[in-house]
């Protein structure tokens, strides 16, 4: 029986995730092209000499029982936090015999903590308006914070006209300028006059000072196993693949390839061909060869829609392409370094047990700091720290476009300007750069409807996952849009609106 041919572009989450569903049913000939030598995305782990790097640091976590289920089918779950005490020399025995014994590996139950450092001092985050904060702010400054939340609540801003308005109402002017303003001017680049309130009311929903002093006063007040249990596991909790989230997708990988998927790894799709409103033929570049053909019955594509637009070989209307053409993107590079200790210490010789930490100070680039030996041990082997640095911006920013060595000194100049580390402990570093990042909502972005209905009428072609939709999806959104793409291929449905109804109200969980 001739099988249908189906071509899945980028093998990251959402791609992995329509291969393994489709491979199931035994009915279809799968090719994955990726562009990248390796698989997972955005959600891959990048070796530097057995230390792991994962880009961004990817807590895995849903509300979706078909996706948890799924991911435990690939990695046991181990809940680890009652054996793992992180320190400098971090793995214990008891975990290393359980990861030994169960040798496939494991997705570990980790503890989440991250705080702000601001000023070389830390703070609980989410905020928590409690006694240490006034004492880490001083006398003044807290007095002045307090003046800013009351005056806020007597005389807000009666028409919200950006982020700025919009952190000043729920937060007071000087709490907006100690902890809000410069962190989020570095994530999105603009400033925060420039960035909308709606944005701030979608992401920061749960951040109002109301609940800030709630929650404080209820974790003092209410015995624990009292407290709202979800949303302490949501806060507090979270799984991690032992070695990185690229460990779950390259088992994901495997499984696929011994069910008979064809992957092809620096394939970079280049042409979609279309006859009568179906994608016919694709086209696609390797190194040695800028143009190689494959039949196909259906496309499924993870690329980014300012870039299928353009391989569509279509009249794509002028007005369409344009606005995919405008389509925003904020880019990201992380520079992995390894090192002998780190200068912010919980206790003598004891690593400080965040995760990561939100850099503050307004007067440094780097944006968070991924602490990667509290993710799991086994992202750092050789027992150093070993630390990300994560730098929101463009690829044409002057820092992207640096060589790697330069890249590496620049992050070690200014973590030790802010008194993280000290540059005589410094023993390797990595620089990973991944473009396209975020996709925004700023641009032509408001327009994505044309788009999105101008897609819809080739009707084999199935957009899933971040930004292959352009939404601010997290891993298990875009697991969900692979999901519903196999199911409406699967059911002959034309319309594709249910793979973009996915994660509408845009929760932001980063
Ligand atoms: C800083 C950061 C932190 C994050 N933190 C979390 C988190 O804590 N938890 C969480 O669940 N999610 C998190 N995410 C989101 C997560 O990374 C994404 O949801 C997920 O990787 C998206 O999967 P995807 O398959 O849609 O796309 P991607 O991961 O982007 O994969 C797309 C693939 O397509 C390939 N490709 C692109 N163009 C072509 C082409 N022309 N031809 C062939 N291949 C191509 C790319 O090389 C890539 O491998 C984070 C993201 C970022 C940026």
């Amino acid at each position: 029986m001739n099988k249908k041919k189906v071509i899945i572009i980028g093998a990251g989450p959402a791609g992995l995730t329509a291969a393994y569903e489709l491979s199931k049913t035994g009915k279809y000939d799968i090719t994955v092209l990726e562009a990248d030598n390796q698989v997972g995305g955005i959600s891959k782990t990048v070796n530097h000499q057995g230390n792991l790097i994962d880009i961004g640091g990817h807590r895995f976590f849903s509300k979706s029982q078909k996706v948890l289920n799924w991911w435990a089918k690939f990695l046991p779950i181990l809940d680890t936090t009652h054996h793992l005490e992180i320190g400098y020399h971090s793995k214990t025995q008891n975990l290393d015999e359980i990861l030994r014994k169960n040798s496939e590996g494991a997705m570990l139950v980790r503890k989440r903590k991250s705080r702000i450092y601001f000023n070389k001092k830390l703070f609980e985050y989410p905020l928590k308006l409690n006694p240490q904060l006034l004492l880490n702010l001083g006398i003044l400054k807290s007095y002045r914070i307090v003046k800013g939340i009351i005056y806020a609540r007597i005389f807000p801003i009666k028409n919200e006209r950006n982020l700025e308005d919009f952190f000043i109402n729920n937060f007071g002017k000087e709490l907006y300028h100690t902890f809000f303003k410069d962190y989020t001017e570095k994530v999105w680049g603009k400033p925060c006059t420039d960035l909308s309130s709606e944005w701030g009311r979608q992401r920061i929903k749960s951040l109002k000072i109301r609940d800030l002093v709630k929650h404080s006063a209820q974790k003092i007040l209410i015995p624990r196993k009292y407290q709202n249990a979800s949303a302490r596991t949501l806060i507090e909790k979270f799984l991690y693949p032992a070695k990185g989230p690229g460990m779950l997708w390259e088992k994901v990988a495997a499984a696929c390839m011994d069910s008979g998927v064809v992957f092809l790894f620096q394939a970079k799709l280049s042409k979609l061909h279309i006859e009568d409103g179906l994608v016919t033929k694709v086209s696609y570049q390797t190194s040695q060869n800028p143009e190689n053909v494959l039949d196909c019955d259906a496309v499924f594509s993870t690329m980014p829609i300012k870039n299928l637009i353009h391989t569509i070989q279509d009249e794509v209307p002028i007005e369409v392409a344009k606005i995919a053409q405008e389509l925003e993107y904020r880019d990201f590079l992380i520079v992995g370094l390894e090192l002998k200790t780190l200068k912010i210490e919980q206790e003598k010789g004891k690593l400080i047990k965040d995760n990561w930490l939100y850099i503050q100070d307004g007067g440094v680039k780097v944006g968070r700091l991924q602490i990667f030996n509290n993710w799991s041990p086994f992202m750092a082997p050789a027992n150093n720290i070993w630390i990300g640095a994560e730098y929101f911006c463009q690829h044409t920013d002057e820092l992207w476009n640096m060589s790697d060595e330069k890249i590496i000194d620049f992050a070690l100049t200014e973590l030790s300007t802010i008194g993280v580390l000290d540059k005589k402990q410094f023993l390797s570093g990595k620089v990973v750069r991944c473009p396209k990042a975020y996709p925004t909502y700023s641009g032509s972005y408001h327009h994505l409807n044309q788009v999105i209905d101008y897609l819809d009428t080739k009707k084999n072609l199935f957009p899933m996952g971040r930004n292959g939709l352009h939404k601010y999806n997290n891993q298990d959104h875009s697991m969900l849009t692979a999901f519903k793409a196999v199911e409406l291929f699967e059911r002959g449905e034309m319309s594709k609106m249910e793979i973009w109804a996915i994660n509408s109200d845009d929760e932001y969980l980063g």
